[in-house]
């Protein structure tokens, strides 16, 4: 079958379906494959699968007859390669959560992006999202230090602290702040040359610079820039050539007085394989902390949110209660909140039902289950080897020297305070020890987080880790 027939099959389809589930459910379906009877879609979630497997399968295969090709079976699969660009190197993250909010059925809501222009000069930047702007942005307690520092670098006044550095875990809004900064330079200063893009993408440049023989050019161009910010910068850490590069074009931007942002999923401190020189820049400036959202901050959000959708969803009634629900059981990041309340009004609208926390439970039961889960101790044992750069086996064997005790000291600690797990039952899995040595591993640590501010971070950041 070639590309064609699929086009026609699907304007088949949009009369047989209706044009809203047209928009919805089939559009976003990529046939990857017809073999055999077989025809296998990509689609990108796998709630998205079920969805169409469940309500439209039978009209997919009548229609695949139709025009020629007979199938059996319908299969889909998840299409993996979507991360946007400027989302790069997920990697510890549980990509699976955030790969469960549905990215293209409401694709015919979102804003479409427009491109960059930035002044003169061809480097372009990533494109923004019109979206992400400090209007849209919900401020509270976790967040209200970046979101300032964010606004303070987009009055473009002089130079403050170089560079601002935002940093925290996954979905907690550093993209967006950035993007905002970028939005309101250009409405304020359009003066500036202002350049937006991904570590990623700057290493990509730079690759592409060497090869095509125009290093000269590259390091023109980036030094000509106003403002220059950097997203996911920990992605560099590692790629020798890209870093030394990057420390290159940092440090002339920095002489020149221009004001430099950069984000990352951790502290500088924290990005491993950093060189020293890169990480001590870095910390130069003012280094901020978008913290984990709480229950208020994640309500705020739904809040700001959900009028949107009752704008694009006239008619559907949302029982009270639901949004304080959804704060309080989706913890893990802003996207997949954000996500979670797409799915929800796109799936009423559908079945024509009350948004009620029936429907919630029947919707979101994949998001919910992921919420739910629990770290073990056998994830706390090994983030904790990686992270002490220890063996895993270490953690449960016998060894008393301090490099080895205290990581697993701290994975004590951490097994205590993330699982429901008793002190004799963490004593098993510590290698049968006993539940006083546990309780002796427990309070070393809570009592040295008080004077050792390295280990207060370092359990800190584990626990963020952990929590991801
Ligand atoms: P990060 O870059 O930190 O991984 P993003 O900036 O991409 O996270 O944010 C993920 C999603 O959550 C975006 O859609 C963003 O608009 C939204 N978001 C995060 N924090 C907030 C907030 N405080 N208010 C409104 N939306 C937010
Ligand atoms: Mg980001």
């Amino acid at each position: 079958m070639t590309d064609d027939t699929w086009g026609q099959v699907r304007e088949e389809l949009i009369k047989r379906v209706g044009k809203n589930n047209y928009k919805t459910w089939i559009e976003p379906l990529r046939l990857s494959g017809l073999k055999n009877g077989v025809a296998l879609f990509e689609v990108p979630t796998s709630f998205f699968g079920d969805w169409v497997s469940r309500n439209f399968v039978d009209q997919i295969r009548g229609q695949l007859s139709l025009a020629g090709s007979p199938v059996d079976r319908v299969e889909f699969t998840v299409a993996t390669g979507q991360r946007p660009v400027a989302d790069p190197a997920r990697i510890s993250a549980k990509p699976a959560v955030t790969r469960e909010v549905p990215r293209r059925p409401l694709a015919a809501h979102s804003v479409p992006m427009r491109p960059r222009i930035t002044g003169e000069g061809d480097i372009s930047g990533a494109q923004l999202e019109p979206r992400f702007t400090f209007e849209s942005f919900v401020v509270g307690k976790p967040n209200e230090l970046a979101y300032a520092a964010a606004r303070r670098v987009a009055e473009g006044g002089p130079v403050a602290y170089n560079p601002l550095f935002l940093y925290g875990g996954v979905g907690l809004g550093k993209t967006h702040l950035m993007h905002a900064i970028a939005h309101e330079l250009q409405q304020s200063r359009p003066d500036l040359h202002v350049l937006y893009l991904s570590a990623e993408q700057f290493m990509y440049r730079f690759v592409q610079a060497l090869r095509d023989k125009q290093i000269m050019d590259f390091k023109e161009l980036f030094r000509s820039v106003d403002v220059l910010m950097v997203d996911d910068v920990q992605f560099i850490a590692g790629k020798d050539s890209t870093q030394e590069e990057f420390f290159h074009t940092f440090n002339a931007l920095v002489d020149q007085n221009k004001q430099i942002v950069i984000s990352a999923d951790r502290a500088p401190g924290e990005i491993k394989d950093l060189e020293e020189r890169i990480r001590s820049r870095l910390q130069c400036g003012l280094v901020v902390d978008l913290h984990p959202t709480d229950y208020e901050l994640r309500l705020g959000i739904l809040q700001a949110k959900v009028d949107h959708y009752r704008n694009q969803y006239r008619g559907l009634v949302m029982a009270s209660g639901v949004l304080e629900f959804l704060a309080h059981r989706i913890t893990t990041n802003v996207r997949v909140l954000e996500g979670a309340l797409m799915r929800l009004f796109a799936f009423a609208s559908l079945v024509g039902r009350e948004i009620n926390l029936d429907l919630v439970q029947e919707c979101l039961s994949d998001i919910l289950r992921a919420s739910d889960k629990r770290v073990t101790i056998e994830e706390i044992q090994r983030k904790v080897a990686e992270h002490y750069n220890v063996r895993l086996a270490d953690m449960i064997g016998p060894k008393r020297l301090r490099t080895i005790a205290r990581p697993r000291q701290v994975a004590m600690y951490l097994a205590k305070q993330m699982t429901q797990r008793s002190l004799p039952e963490i004593g098993r899995r510590f290698g049968g020890r006993d539940h006083t040595t546990i309780m002796h591993g427990i309070r070393k640590i809570e009592e040295l987080m008080v004077a050792d501010n390295q280990l207060a971070d370092d359990v800190q950041l584990l626990k963020r880790l952990l929590q991801n």
